[in-house]
């Protein structure tokens, strides 16, 4: 499709010769096409040739719109655009193989205000090949982040944030960008992050475990990882990675709460084990003596003795049933319901008693019909040892609310009271055996017995509570599943 092409003006260059110029737009990567002042094509190169899949119609006195609109021209002929104004025009041509096109005008000669045009053809195939890749790698690395199981933040070395991943769970991630990010770490822990960040300007990684702040204000445990942010081998800035750790904390202190507890138990049963053998033998001697003996004195002393060892056998059989921690089996289906309002009539007296100075309101909340897996008498206990704690803690009365409710795969009951609550430092150590603030009134038994028993009916129990503002237990058991589901079913045929 080469033309002949002769310059106007290179007659007055001596080594510019038209042949000259003519293999030099040959030897263009563009492809170039010359239109003369009547909008014809007058050259086009080889490359322009190979681009003839995008431009149809490629031949010697075409019109451009004919080639690069297929229709006659108007006001999409960009030729004729350029001629007329004189300006230089850029626009693509998107397709398989997208074009970048440049329409140039050029006068015609010297003398001549006429405009030809040159319009240059560069195949931007590559270019958008390699942006739809770089752009399918960057949806690639956000997806990264933000399915990452941490949060992450990108801080300045200023330790302000720059980017956060979707895990951030700190607020609104609008909001965060711009704010430091200490202003989200718990007081105590700001000391720590801080260097951790200037640790991180220096190039160095620190790995720490820390207290950060949720928007409802509430604590967190996390784990932190901060890191320099390289960029071209210098810090850039910081990078933190944050790791909820709270759920796990909590189960590492019920697991460690457990362990003390079978620790203890394990001691105690084998303690009672021992003695339980020494009162057998005083017992039998003691009975012995007792046959033997016509003397009023010894026979009334040897009684005592009698009386006060079958004393320390039932001590030591308490003992060895709070560490029990066998059985599970031989559980039948308790119904909640029931359980509380029993447990209620027989706690009754412990409150009543004080009625007279202080009165103590109960409410009972039951949604029954609930079955739990469980043992009558143990979970009794519970029940009792929780309503007892609450009486005791509204010494100048107050409300004691006691309910229970099904879920979806366990039965629930809980025992709230409008009493003096406890800092958080009592929380944590109520379900330690011998734990009291009761002094010489308080055994520290109830509540480390009542975590054995649930706990030996695979369930759960915690406590929420403030100074002040009572306290709230709650104890989930595992549902009774056929029960429930015979109940179930006869709800829905209307039984
Ligand atoms: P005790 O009742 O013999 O002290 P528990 O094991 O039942 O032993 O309770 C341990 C401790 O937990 C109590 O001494 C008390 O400090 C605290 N506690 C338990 N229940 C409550 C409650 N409802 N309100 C306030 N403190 C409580
Ligand atoms: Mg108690």
């Amino acid at each position: 499709m080469t033309q002949e092409f002769t310059p106007k003006t290179a007659d007055s260059q001596s080594s510019l010769t038209p042949d000259f110029l003519a293999r030099a737009l040959e030897a263009c990567t563009d492809g170039l096409f010359l239109f003369d002042s009547d909008k014809r094509l007058i050259f086009a190169n080889q490359q322009a040739e190979s681009l003839q899949a995008n431009v149809s119609r490629l031949r010697i006195g075409s019109r451009c719109c004919e080639m690069f609109w297929n229709s006659e021209g108007g006001e999409n002929c960009v030729v004729d655009r350029a001629s007329q104004n004189g300006l230089k025009l850029e626009f693509e041509i998107p397709g398989s193989k997208p074009l970048s096109i440049q329409v140039q005008p050029i006068q015609v000669s010297e003398d001549s205000n006429k405009l030809g045009v040159l319009v240059s053809a560069h195949d931007i195939s590559a270019l958008r090949r390699a942006e739809g890749e770089a752009l399918a790698h960057k949806s690639f690395m956000a997806n990264l982040a933000d399915r990452s199981p941490d949060e992450i933040y990108a801080l300045d070395k200023l330790g302000r944030i720059t980017w956060v991943n979707q895990r951030a769970e700190t607020g609104n991630p609008l909001m965060l960008l711009g704010q430091r990010l200490v202003d989200f770490i718990a007081i105590d822990s700001r000391d720590v992050v801080s260097a951790g960040i200037s640790k991180a300007v220096a190039g160095e990684e620190t790995q720490t475990e820390i207290l950060a702040v949720r928007p409802d204000e509430t604590e967190r445990d996390v784990e932190a990882y901060i890191s320099p942010l390289w960029k071209d081998g210098e810090v850039d800035g910081v990078l933190v990675f944050l790791r909820d750790i709270t759920e796990r904390k909590r189960t590492q202190e019920l697991v460690s709460q457990s362990d003390k507890l079978r620790a203890v138990g394990e001691l105690a049963a084998g303690v009672a084990h021992n003695l339980n053998n020494s009162l057998t033998v005083i017992k039998g001697r003691a009975q012995l003596l007792q046959m033997k003996s016509t003397d009023e004195g010894w026979l009334k002393s040897l009684q005592v003795i009698n009386e006060a060892v079958e004393d320390g056998g039932k001590t030591l059989r308490r003992i060895l049933e709070f560490a029990r921690r066998d059985s599970g089996q031989g559980f039948g289906p308790i119904e909640l319901d029931d359980l509380i309002r029993s447990s209620i009539e027989i706690a009754r007296p412990k409150w009543q008693r004080k009625a007279g100075q202080s009165p103590i309101e109960v409410k009972i909340e039951c949604n029954g019909p609930v079955y739990v897996k469980g043992d009558q008498a143990e979970l009794r206990e519970v029940v009792l040892n929780l309503i007892f704690n609450a009486v005791d803690a509204m010494p100048e009365g107050g409300l004691m609310e006691v309910g229970m409710r099904g879920e979806i795969d366990s039965g629930c009951f809980w025992v709230a009271d409008s009493g003096c609550g406890m800092p958080p430092e009592t929380v944590a150590r109520i379900f330690e055996p011998f734990f009291t603030t009761k002094g010489s009134k308080g055994t520290g038994l109830g509540l480390s017995a009542s975590h054995g028993i649930i706990s030996r009916h695979g369930g759960e129990i915690f406590a929420v509570s403030e100074p002040g503002e009572g306290t709230r237990f709650e104890v989930r058991l595992p549902i009774c599943d056929t029960l429930s589901r015979i109940i179930k079913n006869e709800e829905k045929v209307g039984v």
